[in-house]
């Protein structure tokens, strides 16, 4: 055998373990979420969107022919991408095996979530990574700069600068990336986006949102109708299923739920506790700490993430239907509302949180921080100290992209379960038990 059929074969049995390695890990979160008790009616075509990408691996659903556009951060306006005739699809990662391959790409100390990015690139065998036209990294950390050099050299890459403040300067000049943006959409995908156009791709996001801001409601009821490790995996499925498909599937979700309210069937009593989650990007089949949060006996009431309601929850304001007002108010959803920790200023992302708490009569908070991600962990302190003056308790918990820190977080979790448990009136505490 010569060396070139020997580094292939080597090659081929890397591959072969990349792959069986990463299908495990999905199947097995895929399969934890199922056994979750209280699904609700109409949640597959939201399995079968992760199942499709992480285990089956295969690229997005969609009609041959059909571009899709990369996005590593919700201030990418989906909208456009409609617009250029394209699905955008969400590469920020959540998986293990493609982290432990980044190890080796990315500085040590860098977030397992760029790790795994890196790691995915580098194997070439994630055809949702392989089949964009285009993609774009709106650059908020340093990470993700260096992510977007790194995949720079592998395809077609655009970086989108995100301001630090959100002043009419910084507004104006992300108008202007959002121009630029435009036009290599218009590369990329060989199609002119026009009024009609981006006035369409308005509508299909828009479907989504309706359909989000219903879900929302439904899902505050309390005792409540569906658990929150089900809501992430119907939230990380919006990544990987284009919106208004999206949207449809999770109207049945609601009429589903609807009927379960009528009923009166729900999936705990009162007596659970309700965690708030926040913090570093919670993306599949990374879902450790949403099933262990809820297999400890709480509940994800809500939750601030990326993957989470984030990206859909603000929709875009026009106040001047032209061309460049629909651009501007792109522009002013994607920065002004944002609760990301990236902006210098976050008063935003406080007053998002204390909405969020008094919303979902929220009793604790857990603070979710990815080792490396500074943006996250600079935050923890005030947010911890503003939460403390409203008496709500918080813990920080950092995870990487691995299953041994598993035991500590539980650990940890159910301590800060039976705190708030301890906190609750005496005559409430009583036998949690569940209805399904
Ligand atoms: S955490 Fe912030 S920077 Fe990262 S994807 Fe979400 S919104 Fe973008
Ligand atoms: S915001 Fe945090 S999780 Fe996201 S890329 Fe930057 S360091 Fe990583």
């Amino acid at each position: 055998m010569n060396i070139q059929t020997s580094q292939m074969l080597r090659q081929e049995r890397q591959n072969k373990r990349f792959t069986d390695k990463q299908t495990q890990t999905a199947a097995k979160y895929l399969r934890r979420l199922i056994e979750l008790p209280g699904e609700p009616e109409g949640i597959e075509p939201f399995y079968y969107a992760l199942g499709r990408i992480y285990v089956k691996m295969q690229g997005l659903d969609l009609p041959q022919g059909t571009k899709t556009v990369g996005t590593y951060c919700v201030m990418a306006p989906q909208e456009l991408i409609y617009a250029a005739g394209a699905v955008p699809v969400k590469l920020c990662s959540g998986n293990y095996t493609a982290f432990s391959i980044g190890e080796d790409i990315a500085p040590r100390d860098a977030c397992p979530l760029v790790k795994a990015v890196a790691g995915f690139k580098q194997t070439g065998l994630m055809p949702v990574y392989e089949d964009c036209s285009l993609m774009v990294v709106p650059v908020t950390c340093d990470c993700k700069k260096k992510v977007a050099g790194m995949l720079g050299e592998m395809c077609d890459v655009m970086t989108m600068h995100v301001p630090a403040t959100r002043g009419d300067d910084e507004i104006d000049e992300f108008v202007s990336q959002l121009y630029t943006f435009a036009e290599r959409l218009e590369q990329a995908t060989g199609n002119r986006i026009t009024y009609k156009t981006l006035a369409d791709g308005f509508a299909k996001v828009g479907y989504a949102q309706r359909e989000l801001s219903e879900f929302i409601r439904l899902k505050k009821q309390n005792p409540y109708l569906i658990r929150g490790s089900h809501t992430m995996a119907i939230m990380n499925a919006a990544a990987y299923m284009p919106a208004d498909r999206w949207a449809a599937a999770l109207n049945r979700v609601n009429v589903s739920l609807r009927r379960r309210a009528a009923a009166g069937q729900t999936v705990t009593t009162k007596k659970l506790p309700r965690i708030l989650l926040t913090g570093s990007p919670i993306v599949f089949p990374n879902l450790k700490i949403p099933l262990l949060i809820e297999e400890m006996g709480g509940i994800v009431a809500a939750d601030e993430t990326c993957m989470g309601e984030r990206g859909m929850y603000d929709p875009p304001v026009i106040t001047d239907d032209s061309f460049d007002g629909m651009i501007r108010a792109l522009a002013n959803r994607s920065l002004r509302p944002c609760p990301c920790p990236t902006f210098a200023d976050n008063s935003q992302r406080l007053y998002r949180l204390k909405q969020l708490i008094a919303d979902n009569h929220i009793q604790g908070v857990i603070y979710h921080v990815l080792r490396g991600c500074l943006v996250y962990d600079f935050e923890y302190k005030r947010i911890e100290e503003e939460l403390g003056k409203l008496g709500i308790p918080v813990i920080r918990l950092e995870s990487d992209y691995n299953e041994e820190d598993v035991e500590q977080l539980r650990i940890r979790i159910e301590a800060f379960i039976e705190l708030i448990k301890l906190r609750q009136a005496p005559e409430k505490r009583t036998e949690v038990r569940t209805a399904f």
